[in-house]
């Protein structure tokens, strides 16, 4: 992708940065998401004027009339993306064109104002390029980018937003996971439904986020890391987890995901696991799987591996499932080899160790 220039962004930068010794220190090993850079993006959308005073500043806190429309009908819409060290010592940022077309669909889908992919782009490089010096070193880190977009009209009235404003925070970040997780154990939540058919289950929604706390209740009740939901009319096939897609691996070398109907968030980890995959002559399909048939083929050998992915964790092993009517371990319950080459292959190009066939990376 060609960088495209947005001249409307100004600079209004901190006047007190971080200093060196505690940004290293705040550097050194940040949880998920606890940590924020010394800048922001902000840009306001109004009925009259549509995007305007674009700018990078410093990080501050937000005040609104408690009347405004995000705080009692949520709407609300946001996005996650990376920037990566470069082996060569350079900076670069993983398909924020792709983020930038996703955020527009979300827009599109909760009513509110679209804004310029080329503005989201171009946000996103500049507070990169901004807050650089919190650009994580070690392996695994990078400095994970939050867009957002929320509607700020001050009335109860139930009405499509017409003042809107889009944001961008960013946030050094290490392995999403705990300790590294070497597989993380689902519940399967045959109670709880994520997204329904027509609903907002492809749109990147905090509410979808919401809905889905009281599922990752039970899975904590339970012993279980993260929720694999069911598809919500027959409560059967096997969707994606509350914030990540998976994959099956089958001992022919193939490998399958849910189709994406709309009740599944089109991941762009997702998309470019499954080009990968194609790349390296491995089978891909997108078929819907049932969690009965899951079990089953845990159980013959039939699947040997199964993994979760999205931007935060990247790739993840499953190695455990578990619900009310199912019971099984995964392959060894560690992972496998063909997770590890999917994984390996992704990282490589997302920390620029190797070329980028697609021209995913945005060098800054
Ligand atoms: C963000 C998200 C994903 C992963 O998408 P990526 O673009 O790969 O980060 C998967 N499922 C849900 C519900 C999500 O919100």
């Amino acid at each position: 992708m060609n960088r495209q220039s947005y001249p409307s962004l100004k600079k209004v930068l901190t006047e007190t940065p971080t200093d060196t010794a505690e940004r290293q220190q705040l550097l050194a090993n940040p949880a998920f998401g606890k940590v924020f850079t010394d800048h922001m993006v902000t840009v306001r959308h109004t009925k009259a004027d549509g995007w305007v005073d674009a700018k990078v500043e410093a990080r501050k806190n937000f005040t609104f009339s408690p009347g405004t429309t995000v705080l009692h009908y949520g709407l609300e819409i946001f996005e996650g993306l990376k920037a990566y060290r470069q082996a060569d010592g350079g900076v670069a940022l993983f398909r924020p064109d792709a983020n930038a077309k996703r955020f527009a669909n979300s827009a599109k889908r909760l009513a509110l104002p679209p804004l310029p992919e080329e503005l989201f782009v171009e946000s996103v490089i500049a507070l990169t390029e901004t807050d650089r010096d919190w650009i994580p070193e070690q392996d695994f880190s990078a400095l994970y980018l939050r867009p957002f977009m929320i509607a700020t009209d001050a009335t109860l009235g139930l009405k499509p937003a017409d003042d809107a404003l889009y944001s961008v925070i960013a946030s050094p970040v290490g392995s999403y996971f705990k300790g590294g997780a070497a597989a993380v154990s689902l519940w399967v939540s045959d109670h709880f439904t994520r997204a329904a058919p027509g609903g907002t289950g492809d749109a990147k929604c905090g509410g979808n986020y919401a809905a889905a706390m009281v599922a990752q209740l039970e899975a904590d009740r339970q012993g279980c890391d993260q929720v694999v939901f069911l598809d919500a009319v027959e409560r059967k096939w096997v969707e994606e987890l509350g914030g990540m897609n998976v994959f099956f691996v089958f001992d022919d070398g193939s490998i399958q995901t849910p189709p994406l109907t709309g009740t599944i968030l089109p991941g762009i980890t997702r998309d470019s696991i499954i080009r990968l995959a194609l790349d390296m002559g491995i089978t891909v399909r997108e078929e819907r799987y049932s969690i009965d048939q899951w079990q089953q083929d845990a159980k013959s050998g039939r699947l040997v591996e199964a993994f979760a992915c999205g931007t935060a964790a990247v790739v993840t092993s499953i190695g455990k499932v578990k619900g009310n009517r199912h019971e099984f371990t995964v392959g060894n319950g560690e992972g496998g080899e063909m997770t590890a080459k999917l994984k390996g292959a992704l990282l490589d190009i997302q920390y620029g160790r190797v070329a980028d066939p697609h021209g995913w990376m945005i060098k800054l």
